[in-house]
């Protein structure tokens, strides 16, 4: 039987964590950090999401900031809003909600957040440097999956260098599976990169040590896909025609296969909001220097 990887603890900590962070940066700088999260028109898992956030933010002494900007907002007027809280100096983080009204250029909106202040990872700047293994801020997904594969390996007493284990990560958006990769590779594990033109994909799954499900497809992943023991992290959130959240992973009879799997809920979605909190303490701390 799999063992369960809790993020809804782990997330708990994490969070815990940040508000001791933000107690200390409260007490050095005389202010708290501040993100400011945009959200453009009325997509209501967006609306959810980054009330989520803003809520999170205060529950650990973050000043979060949501800003609900009408469906008629023009690509030029969100630059400019994007330009004024960068220049803002009590802002630490800034995170404009994905996906964005048609008529706006997502790329135009990411490339116009000053890297320092990009917590979720997005700027090409940060990809980049994630990419040559350099500091910069990592996407808060792949980050989530890597404290939970972190953690699980501590619990069962393995060391977490991931050297020799194989890593097959199935998705390769930017905000998800490449950052993952790229993360799973600086820790020295073997990893491919899996997508919707992969040849035999369950073939591929079944030589992972570590298996990351990263696609948007519900129960796809099923358990004759997975290799005895191995470590199966589900990022996907689908829901079914009984309106039931589950993931990309065939849960029920993964169980029975895989040595450690993560729940949805439950699993990588807490862990998103935790490392978003970790990401903007870290910006607000490298920028007061
Ligand atoms: P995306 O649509 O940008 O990318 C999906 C990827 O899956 C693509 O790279 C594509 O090549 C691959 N794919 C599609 N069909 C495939 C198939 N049949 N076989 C193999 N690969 C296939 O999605 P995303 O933004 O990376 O998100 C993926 C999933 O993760 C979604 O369900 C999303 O809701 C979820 N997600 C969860 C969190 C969280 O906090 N838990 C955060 C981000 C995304």
């Amino acid at each position: 039987m799999a063992r369960i990887i809790d993020g809804k603890v782990l997330a708990a900590q994490r969070r815990a964590r940040v508000a001791a962070g933000v107690a200390e940066f409260c007490a050095r700088n005389g202010r708290a950090p501040g993100l400011e999260v945009v959200l453009v028109g009325d997509d209501p898992a967006s609306a959810v999401y980054t009330r989520n956030k803003e809520k999170a933010a205060a529950e650990v002494g973050i000043r979060g900031v949501l800003h609900r900007l009408p469906d008629t907002t023009s690509e030029a007027w969100l630059v400019d809003f994007v330009a004024s809280l960068n220049a803002n100096p009590a802002i630490d983080g800034i995170l404009v909600q994905l996906p964005l009204p048609r008529g706006i250029d997502v790329n135009r909106i990411i490339d116009a957040i000053l890297p320092s202040k990009d917590v979720d990872g997005f700027h090409p700047m940060n990809a980049g440097m994630l990419s040559v293994g350099r500091e910069g801020l990592v996407p808060c997904t792949p980050r989530g999956c890597m404290a939970l594969l972190d953690a699980h390996l501590e619990a069962v007493g393995e060391g977490l260098d991931l050297g020799g284990k194989h890593a097959v990560v199935i998705g390769r958006s930017n905000i998800v599976g490449k950052p993952l990769g790229q993360l799973l590779l600086a820790r020295n594990a073997t990893v491919t990169m899996a997508h919707s033109r992969t040849r035999d994909l369950p073939a591929v799954c079944r030589t992972a040590d570590i298996l990351v499900a990263a696609v948007g497809r519900a129960a796809m992943v099923r358990a004759d896909w997975l290799k005895p023991g191995a470590i199966v992290l589900d990022v996907g959130i689908n829901r079914t025609a009984d309106g039931k959240l589950c993931g990309d992973v065939d849960s029920e009879a993964a169980m029975a296969v895989a040595g450690a799997l993560t729940p949805v809920p439950g699993g990588v979605g807490p862990m998103t909001i935790a490392m978003l909190l970790e990401n903007t303490l870290l910006a607000a701390s490298r920028r007061v220097g």
